[in-house]
């Protein structure tokens, strides 16, 4: 292990840092919601490679239609008429309201949302692009100024015209949406949280309408949203903001874009799209993780209309949606159908965020418990009152001790503060109950 841990220093960039640095986990095998280390010790795995192997690892189904693709054919590109493509597109596209119908594949959720950039650019005219403070939207050039999550950009320029505007924080905005003035590399334009938010809805539609009349540009190219915010903390929206979002964007010429990349394929329980719980329908949605349960895969459906402004580009992509990928994107769409993985997702997760609510109540240093459906996020704080965020060292320690237990959980938030439970759909209610003895018995460790 030790030998691993140096191999791993010398030859993958410190760039990417380990989640677990005390004691690493060296990974090697998974089924479900499983997996192994390389001392055969089993992890309840409820972070699933961060929101993305949604049926489970090694899914039966899925292992086995990748096996037959292999042995018939690995790759060839869009330059040819492949059935098997087309047939997806049209599978992956029947899960989408209309006129959501035509699709693009990539190969990861960045390659999806930088496309749907150069397409809400192209279609509009326009060059602006907004999105949400505390959102992550990919780490390519382009998407890094679509992300506003401080850790996760670098302190220079990357793509222009994009605003990290709207600030809809329930739980932080009472604080005046402190978390907004953080980050070194918010240099474009300041939005209106620093005025301070409430927790009404109406208070939130208003900033919002403010923030578009005094703080953004006339014309839009496009706003793009995840209708939970994964990295940010599994961050909801007050209702109604969403609505009130598209109207402001496409009265000033924009299109609207939904990033499912973690909310896609079932994951918020009650509907198959994020988006579908706000009641509103996008012009482009961009999709990665979940649809390829683990294999690279992304993609952008949009309207035949926007298609239309696209056809001028020239657009290639080597491995976008080869046969590999079509295979198993197929093959995850049959299994969550006969799996009841959405189902499950609404069943499990509900229950889930009941019993962490109780928890909530009684300890003093869980702030706040929100989600849905099996994107669940607990916001660790110092005390209620002051809604301070549990420091980094902390965090750590009772992420470490979790995973001593025995489950695997992810961090988020803008400050690191939020513990994140996005699992395999496939777990059970016992995986729960096994979950909140272990997080239980860690807060008390840390309190002790
Ligand atoms: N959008 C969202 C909402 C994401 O969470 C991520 C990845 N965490 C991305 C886009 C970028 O996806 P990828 O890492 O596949 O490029």
């Amino acid at each position: 292990e030790q030998l691993l841990a140096i191999r791993r220093k010398n030859c993958n960039p410190m760039t990417m840092k380990i989640t677990y640095y005390k004691k690493p986990v060296f990974i090697h095998q998974g089924y479900m919601q499983w997996m192994w280390d390389m001392d055969g010790r089993r992890y309840l795995d409820l972070f699933a490679g961060v929101a993305t192997v949604g049926v489970g690892h090694c899914h039966p189904k899925v292992t086995a239609a990748v096996v037959k693709q292999m042995k018939k054919l690995w790759h060839t590109t869009n330059i040819y008429v492949q059935p098997a493509l087309h047939e997806y597109c049209e599978k992956l596209a029947s899960h989408l309201p209309d006129p959501l119908k035509v699709v693009y594949l990539t190969n990861s959720g960045s390659e999806a949302n930088d496309l749907a950039m150069l397409m809400a650019r192209l279609h509009t005219g326009n060059f602006d692009i907004i999105t949400f403070r505390g959102s992550y939207h990919g780490g390519s050039m382009q998407t890094m100024g679509l992300t506003s999550n401080s850790p996760y950009k670098y302190p220079i320029a990357t793509s222009s015209g994009c605003v990290n505007a709207m600030c809809p924080d329930v739980f932080r905005g009472p604080w005046g949406g402190s978390h907004c003035r953080d980050s070194p590399v918010q240099t474009i334009r300041e939005c209106s949280c620093a005025q301070g938010y409430c927790m009404a809805n109406e208070k939130y539609i208003g900033d919002l309408k403010e923030t578009f009349a005094t703080s953004l540009p006339s014309r839009i190219a496009g706003f793009f949203g995840e209708p939970i915010q994964g990295m940010g903390g599994a961050v909801q929206y007050p209702k109604n903001y969403f609505k009130e979002a598209y109207k402001l964007v496409r009265e000033r010429g924009g299109v609207c874009i939904a990033d499912e990349v973690q909310t896609g394929f079932g994951r918020t329980g009650t509907h198959f799209w994020g988006f579908q719980g706000y009641d509103v329908i996008p012009d482009m949605v961009t999709m990665a993780k979940g649809i390829g349960n683990g294999f690279p895969m992304g993609a952008v459906v949009t309207t035949p209309e926007i298609a239309e402004s696209f056809v001028k580009a020239y657009h290639f992509n080597t491995f976008g949606g080869n046969p590999m990928a079509c295979a198993v994107g197929s093959s995850v769409l049959d299994v969550i159908k006969e799996d009841g993985t959405q189902q499950n997702s609404l069943k499990v997760g509900t229950y889930l965020m009941t019993e962490m609510a109780k928890l909530r109540d009684k300890y003093e240093i869980i702030g706040d418990v929100r989600g849905k459906g099996l994107q669940i996020g607990v916001e660790m704080v110092k005390d209620k009152a002051s809604r301070t965020p549990l420091p980094p060292a902390a965090m750590s320690g009772i992420f470490e001790d979790i995973k001593d237990m025995g489950v695997l959980i992810g961090k988020g938030g803008v400050y690191g503060q939020t513990f994140r439970v996005q699992p395999p759909m496939c777990i059970t209610k016992e995986d729960v109950d096994f979950f909140l003895a272990v997080f239980e018995k860690a807060i008390h460790n840390y309190m002790a």
